[in-house]
């Protein structure tokens, strides 16, 4: 179990939902009817492992159909359970609608440890599960759309795509199937590092509240920032670089071997390097501490933390010892109700995992889009834009009698490329969510925090949806 046992990941997620429920006019049926988890498949299924068979567990979990399709990301981990997936899928529910992502909210989970199965196995699982999804009406481009989550990439998306695609022959929009898929095989730009990015962006929207910063005892401004970040995987590693590019210093890393620690910061390359030669980030030589036990990495100073692993990282039983002053939830679920509870009220910033983390589904969705319309962002208005601003070039030229360099004119003339338009895209998105959730938190002194803020627009956005939709039949 990846909850504690007293505990529940989906019980977790209710009760901030309960919390925050309490600041809408919805009737009691309708916020039961958002909280549901509406369909929840489980199955096994038989792969060969050597000359033996092995059963594996699996769950894909639809958690509202108030929009269509349904996405959500597929979490590859010996510790997923159902539980776990109900609760992933709740919070993309509650996701997309923060960052007005047009999707209902889904997880699936196979339980499995990656690192125990050669590639041909994993391959053969991966396709029976999308095999499984199928027969039982479980994936589709207006159906419901994976992703990668926790110990999946590019590589299960292409192969997910591939087995819907040849179960689906003449289906125009089958690979909008799933999402996070490699540019070769109708991918996008930028979706790798999409929610590391988001990340990045949503801790510097947040630091850059001058009046929020003044109550935390913090200048504006992401200079100088000391974070720790927990998970090297593509969400941590992403948002620690994206963090340096715009002027932050990473301090602490940490990984489940171990954790390392230096004030004057650390080299993100130069640590990936060390351990993809040790296999392990200890030892490493720019650090000048370093824990054996990974959890004290998360207590060492810092302004900022960002857990990019997993769930259920900062308990009633170590918030005491977190130093940070801001929490941004990279990962889904890493701070229990108890321990988010204690930080507020010791006056910390806790950045809610719902928005967070949004950035990834968010370029999903554009990719969604680039499936749909069968052409990439910027084909058609690249060239024409260029030339236009040619034009307008040209003619002030002529008119004022300067003349620009070339590099100026480069510049102002360039047409945009996909990556930018996707960047682009999820900046405005992380921008106007962060302060939209803000001053939904500002509307009310009794909304003591941004994650009941976020609840309360989110659960306004689903009843909407689900109110002009009616019961039928
Ligand atoms: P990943 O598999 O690429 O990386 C996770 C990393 O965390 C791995 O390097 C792993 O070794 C490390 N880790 C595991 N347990 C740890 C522990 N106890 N202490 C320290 N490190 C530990 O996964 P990811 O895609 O980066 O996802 C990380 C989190 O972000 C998950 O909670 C996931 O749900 C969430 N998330 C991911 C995406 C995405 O686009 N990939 C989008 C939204 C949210």
């Amino acid at each position: 179990m990846s909850t504690t046992q007293n505990t529940s990941f989906f019980n977790d997620v209710c009760s901030f939902f309960d919390h925050a429920s309490q600041f809408t006019n919805h009737s009691a049926g309708l916020l039961d009817q958002i909280k549901a988890c509406n369909s929840v498949y489980r199955f096994r299924f038989p792969i060969r492992k050597g000359n033996g068979v092995e059963v594996i567990d699996a769950w894909r979990v639809e958690h509202s159909h108030h929009m269509s399709p349904t996405k959500g990301g597929i979490r590859y981990s010996d510790m997923v359970n159902e539980d776990e997936v109900m609760a992933l899928a709740a919070l993309m529910t509650y996701k997309c609608a923060i960052v007005n992502v047009p999707f209902g909210g889904a997880k699936g989970g196979i339980k499995i440890n990656t690192k125990s199965y050669s590639l041909a196995e994993l391959e053969n699982i991966t396709r029976r599960y999308t095999v499984e999804l199928v027969k039982k009406n479980f994936i589709g481009p207006a159906i419901d759309v994976p992703a990668p989550d926790y110990g999946s990439g590019e590589r299960e998306m292409s192969w997910i795509a591939d087995t819907y695609n040849t179960m689906n022959p003449g289906q125009l929009d089958a690979m909008g199937c799933v999402t996070g898929k490699p540019i070769a095989l109708h991918g996008i730009q930028g979706r790798r590092e999409a929610t590391g990015r988001g990340v990045a962006i949503a801790i510097r929207e947040c630091v850059t509240v001058a009046e929020d910063m003044k109550s935390l005892g913090l200048t504006p401004g992401l200079t100088g920032k000391r974070v720790i970040v927990q998970g090297l995987g593509n969400v941590g590693y992403n948002t620690a670089k994206f963090l340096i590019e715009m002027g932050a210093v990473i301090v602490g890393l940490c990984e489940y071997e171990g954790s390392i620690y230096n004030s004057n910061g650390l080299d993100l390359d130069a640590v990936v390097a060390h351990r993809r030669e040790t296999g392990t980030i200890l030892g490493f030589s720019g650090a000048a501490n370093e824990f054996a036990n990974s959890a004290e990495g998360l207590e060492q100073d810092c302004d900022i933390l960002v857990p990019a692993a997993l769930e259920n990282q900062i308990l009633a039983s170590n918030i005491s010892r977190i130093r940070a002053k801001i929490i941004a939830e990279a990962a889904n679920g890493p701070t229990s109700p108890e321990a988010a509870d204690a930080f507020i009220k010791r006056g910390g910033i806790i950045i809610p995992d719902m928005y967070c983390n949004a950035g990834g589904v968010t370029v999903s969705y554009f990719e969604w889009l680039k499936n749909l319309s069968h052409v990439a962002f910027g084909r058609m208005d690249k060239r024409y834009e260029e030339n236009a601003n040619l034009n307008l070039v040209s003619l002030v030229e002529k008119m004022t009698g300067v003349n620009l360099t070339s590099e100026q004119r480069g510049l102002i003339v360039k047409g945009p490329s996909e990556l930018e338009l996707v960047n682009s895209g999820l900046e405005e998105t992380m921008v106007r969510s962060y302060h939209e959730i803000r001053e939904t938190k500002m509307s009310n002194s009794k909304i003591g925090d941004l994650r009941t803020a976020a609840f309360v627009g989110a659960i306004n956005k689903v009843a909407v949806s689900y109110m002009n939709m009616g019961i039928w039949p």
